[in-house]
């Protein structure tokens, strides 16, 4: 039996929970087919007539995912402009940061943020990242630190072994909100709280950022809020061992929401 076929059928007997685990990284909840799907070392119709002959709503949930694939393929083969510019063109006209510094502490994994740096850590270690990461690293990048999304899905071209254009290009500009989806510019993911809802425990955070690993739950999230004394009974001190945060979030938002009101008006 081929890898591929492999992974799949490992994942015909997950499929019924996809929709309840997909969203969370430190466990396996989704598929891990997309570099199969990526080099045809698996057929798209195999999966998307097993998923439709399933009465599950994870296989419901798994096949609107497949969905999203076919989609983003329609819209760079009707709109290939979207290569290089913003889907929606109005939005070609915001003015984003330069910011080499924080474009290479977010690259490297070192923005103070823990499910960023893990996220960011997890694809040059493993050449692919979680759906979820993906949406809050790009959400980051581009809202957090106000960097082009060209840059970020320049970054993630180089590195996801399932690169794929059309897919990077539309998770990339739905995650900067200058795509073609119902994504309100507004919406912007908030690092920490993300990272308590998804990886409550921290074991994701622990397994790609091994400096926090004596940091207690209740500040994994957010590390820099630990006194120095709290800091030194877990054995870390934050801005020597590991990053103060390389923005503050509250301030970063606010700017980006007056980057996209310029345009608006
Ligand atoms: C910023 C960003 C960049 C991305 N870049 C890529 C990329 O270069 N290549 C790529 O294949 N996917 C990309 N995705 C989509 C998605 O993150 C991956 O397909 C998924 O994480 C792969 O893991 P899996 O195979 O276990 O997915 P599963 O959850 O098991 O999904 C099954 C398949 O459906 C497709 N799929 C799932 N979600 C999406 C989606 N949102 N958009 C398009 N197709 C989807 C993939 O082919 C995937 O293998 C990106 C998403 C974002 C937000």
């Amino acid at each position: 039996m081929s890898g591929a076929q492999a992974l799949f059928r490992d994942f015909t007997e997950r499929m019924a929970d996809y929709g309840a685990k997909r969203d969370f990284p430190a466990i396996k909840g989704t598929s891990y087919l997309s570099a199969h799907l990526r080099f045809g070392t698996i057929s798209i119709r195999q999966l998307a007539a097993y998923a439709r002959a399933r009465s599950s709503s994870g296989a419901a949930t798994w096949l609107s995912e497949l969905i999203w694939r076919d989609f983003y393929h329609a819209i760079l083969w009707h709109h290939p402009r979207v290569a290089t510019q913003c889907f929606k063109p109005a939005f070609d006209a915001l003015r984003w940061e330069d910011a080499p510094e924080l474009f290479a502490a977010w690259c490297a994994g070192r923005t103070g943020y823990p499910l960023v740096d893990a996220a960011m850590r997890q694809l040059s270690y493993a050449g692919w990242m979680h759906n979820r990461l993906r949406m809050v690293t790009a959400s980051f990048l581009t809202k957090d630190l106000g960097v082009d999304w060209r840059r970020g899905e320049a970054w993630f071209a180089e590195k996801l072994l399932d690169f794929d254009l059309a897919a990077n290009n539309g998770g990339w500009q739905w995650a900067a909100s200058t795509g073609c989806d119902a994504q309100p510019w507004f919406r912007i993911f908030n690092p920490v709280t993300q990272s308590e809802k998804f990886d409550a425990e921290g074991r994701f955070l622990r397994r790609y950022v091994p400096e926090l690993d004596k940091v207690p739950q209740k500040f994994i999230h957010a590390p820099w809020t630990m006194s120095a004394t709290q800091q030194a009974a877990c054995g870390v001190s934050i801005g020597r061992d590991y990053p103060l945060p390389v923005v503050d979030h509250a301030a970063a938002r606010e700017r980006t929401l007056a980057r996209f009101k310029a345009i608006r008006e």
